[in-house]
Order: structure tokens, then sequence, then C-alpha cells
């Protein structure tokens, strides 16, 4: 099983080489990946230290080498790299630029791959399949070139998106991880845990980053972890923010912009509510809900005084609804 794990381990480095090969000294990989990554504005080294590359747009060049070089075919398939169809053997990633997700300690696990064109009808990210070393759900995207700076600036910002991380790594900021478009899990929100006990979610300028960044809210909360939300203007995210703004102007946005979680929610649902008794209702249910998840009672009871204050509402009623809840609980 370690065996096994170590030959997936040894296909994914070798995968990561040649896709990088391919995107700096081929043609056809510098007319079309490394172009298109020139135009998103990374720069040489950035693509260097993300070790981005590009799977050539043919049915199963990438296959073809990795078996030259002895790679088993039985690793290809159980890392996802290669697919085998009625005993032909296809690319995964063909004609994507890529990028690979590394461990903590900098290992690659997999990749996401991006295809190069806007075309609606294609999925526009496609990633490794779950596997004995790539588990979605335990890996942010990042990490291994975040974990000094998190540490460091004692936060981590949370970004939905690889060329978030790139473009702000890029700009400066390096203290940033994505979720990689899936729903963020405790486990991923414990790998920051164990570097710092402040999360700042970036999430997208849209209804689907509001909504997400929402659902995140309560799981770092239940970890005992202090969480921000900063939203983007309604169109960017981190990455189109990041190329358009000095690391000044990002960092002076981040600052003026970044609200504790009982600001966001209760900015974000009174918007909707406006003059609503019922829905000022559950705009306070919503956040009590929310600070009842805070395992600690001394912060419990700081943030119970916040909501009181900018919901005007006494403390004594949220208390109450907050003993209910944990009642509940039990
Ligand atoms: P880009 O800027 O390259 O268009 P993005 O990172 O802004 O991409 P979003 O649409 O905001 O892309 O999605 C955020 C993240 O969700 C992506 O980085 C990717 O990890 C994941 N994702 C997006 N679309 C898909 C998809 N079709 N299948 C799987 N994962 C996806
Ligand atoms: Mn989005
Ligand atoms: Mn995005
Ligand atoms: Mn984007």
């Amino acid at each position: 099983q370690a065996n096994e794990r170590e030959s997936m381990y040894l296909v994914s480095e070798f995968a990561q080489k040649n896709f990088q090969h391919n995107l700096l000294e081929t043609g056809k990989g510098k007319a079309i990946g490394l172009s298109y990554f020139k135009e998103r504005g990374f720069t040489t080294d950035t693509i260097e230290k993300f070790k981005l590359g590009y799977s050539l747009d043919e049915w199963s060049a990438f296959t073809d080498d990795a078996l030259k070089e002895g790679y088993q075919l039985e690793f290809l398939q159980k890392t996802g790299l290669t697919i085998v169809k009625e005993e032909r053997r296809f690319d995964r990633f063909k004609g994507r630029v890529m990028f690979p997700i590394h461990s903590m300690s900098g290992r690659v696990l997999g990749f996401g791959g991006r295809i190069l064109t806007n075309d609606k009808k294609a999925a526009k990210y496609l990633n490794s399949p779950e596997s004995d070393i790539y588990h979605k759900s335990k890996v942010l995207y990042g990490i291994y070139h975040a974990k000094q700076a998190i540490a460091k600036e004692d936060n981590c910002y949370l970004v939905e998106g690889y060329t978030d991380v790139i473009q702000f790594h890029q700009s400066g900021i390096e203290n940033v991880v994505a979720s990689s478009g899936t729903a963020l899990t405790p486990d991923q929100i414990r790998l920051v845990n164990r570097l710092t006990k402040n999360i700042t979610v970036l999430f997208d300028g849209d209804a689907a980053g509001l909504r997400a960044s929402v659902r995140g809210i309560d799981l770092i909360l239940e970890q005992g972890m202090n969480v921000k939300v900063c939203t983007f203007p309604e169109g960017d995210d981190p990455d189109s923010f990041a190329r358009k703004n000095s690391l000044e102007d990002i960092k002076a946005y981040l600052q003026e912009n970044a609200k504790d979680f009982i600001q966001f929610k209760a900015s974000m649902l009174m918007q909707e509510a406006k003059n609503d008794p019922i829905k000022k209702a559950e705009t306070i249910r919503d956040i009590v809900t929310s600070i009842s998840k805070i395992p600690d009672r001394i912060q419990k009871e700081v943030y119970l005084q916040e909501c009181s204050r900018i919901m005007d509402i006494s403390e004594d009623v949220l208390f109450n609804s907050l003993a209910q809840l944990d009642k509940k609980e039990i």
C-alpha cells in the first residue's frame, strides 16, 4: 500500500516535469500554453514557482512519454492521468494548461487543468480524480507556498481559485490558499488551523462567492478560529482585482473592507431585509446560530455584545436565544 502510494507520487512528479517541459521548451507549449499564462499576466518567475505546465493537445502524448520512461500503466490510471477505454489510452488533461497541486510538504498530489478557450460548453477546469494520494477534501491549493507567510503574518487569506492564489503571490501577498471550487471542509480548515487562528475569506464578487463565504463561516468558527470576510466588487475575483491594482491599493482595500463575520452577515442579510421586522429577526437568528458554533465562552459573549450593538437588540434576548440553540444541540 505504501509502495503503491509512492509509485503514484513518482508518476505525478514525472507528469509535473513533463507538463512543465512542454510549456517552457516546446514550440506548441510556448505558442499555446505559455502565451496563455503571459496573457493572464503571469511572469516567468511565477510560472516556475508554481511549476505550471501544459498538456499537449494530442490523444496520448503524455501517457506515451511516461510509458517510455518506464512508469507503469497501473499508476498512470490510479492517479487519473491516463484514462483507459476499450484498451485505448487517453491523456486526461489533453490540451490544457496545468496547475500542480502540492501537499503541505511539497509533493505533487494531483492537478487542475484549464481549457484555453472560454468555450462555455466544456468544463473550464478539470481536476485529478480522488485517489490514494489525492483527497480533495483534505487539500488546499497553495498551502506549500503559503505556509511560512501564513505563520509569519498570523493570518490566512482563503480564495476560490488557482489563479487567485498565483496572482496574489505575484503581487506580493503570499499568505493565501484556495479551496479550488469545492465547498470548504473541516479538514481543509484544520490545515490552516495548525498555522494561524485567523482566516480572511476572499471569495468572488458574485452570488456563488457570497453563498460560499456564508457557508464557510460556521465551519471556521467551529474550530475556534477567527473569521473575517472581504467581498470584491461585482464581477471581480482576487485575481482580476490584484491585476488591476498596486500592492498598496490591494492591501488598503483588504484593510478597509474586511469585516468580522457579524458585520458581514448583518450587512449582507440586512440589505435584503430592509425594514422588514420578520427578515430582521431571521438575520438575528442567523447570526446567533453562527455565534453558537464558537467553542470559547468568553469569545461567544464578546460576539453577542457586538451583535446586540449592531442589530440594536438587547443582549438578554440574544443570550436566551443562544441558550435555546445550545439546548437543542444536547
Ligand atoms: P479563471 O480566472 O481561470 O476563469 P477562476 O479561478 O476565476 O478561473 P471560478 O469560475 O471563479 O474560476 O471558479 C473557482 C475555482 O473553482 C476554480 O479555480 C477551479 O478550481 C474550480 N472550478 C471552476 N470551474 C470548474 C469546473 N467546471 N470543474 C471543476 N472545478 C471548477
Ligand atoms: Mn466564481
Ligand atoms: Mn473566480
Ligand atoms: Mn478568475
